[in-house]
């Protein structure tokens, strides 16, 4: 059985994506950026652990009609992709039109032939990169990251960012 492992569920965030959205923090990241926000997420020891099915109920359970989606951050969800490939099938099952966005410090090029990949709609790719660290950037720590639509991208074989 899958366990996957969430330091923390936020039933609400104006910041983690477009629109009120519920958000989880994976417990986890293999990445040590300097100045990560999150240092205490980057352990794969604690958080909680959730099957696929749990954390999915989980998260729709929160959902209201105000939210516009969920939203995966960390730590990095991509570092758990089984996990989160049975808990977004789970998601698109029961709301096909659920907004997904997820944070990764991969690169898109790195991930984009993970099945997950393909039930998010929007991905914020890249480490954090101190020098290039600007607080005025909608949704995004530093200016390397790129704010991607996911299924434009992958149709087009190239990385298209979305228009917010
Ligand atoms: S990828 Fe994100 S969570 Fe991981 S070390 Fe870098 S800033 Fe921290």
């Amino acid at each position: 059985m899958v366990i996957l492992k969430v330091a923390d569920i936020l039933r609400e965030s104006i910041v983690d994506g477009k629109g009120m959205r519920a958000v989880v923090f994976f417990q986890g990241c293999p990445r040590h950026c300097r100045g990560c926000h999150n240092e205490q997420l980057l352990p794969f020891e604690g958080g909680r652990g959730y099957t696929p099915e749990a954390l999915s109920a989980e998260i729709l359970q929160l959902l209201t009609p105000l939210h516009r989606g969920v939203t995966f951050s960390g730590g990095d969800p991509l570092a758990q992709p089984e996990g989160l490939y049975a808990t977004t099938s789970l998601l698109r099952k029961a709301r096909p039109d659920l907004n997904i966005w997820l944070y990764t410090g991969y690169l898109f090029e790195e991930v984009m032939h993970f099945p997950v990949v393909a039930d998010i709609d929007v991905i914020v790719d890249g480490p954090f990169v101190l020098e290039q660290r600007d607080i005025s950037l909608p949704f995004k720590g530093s200016g390397n990251q790129r704010i991607i639509d996911v299924k434009a991208s992958l149709a087009a074989r190239k990385v298209l960012e979305a228009e917010l």
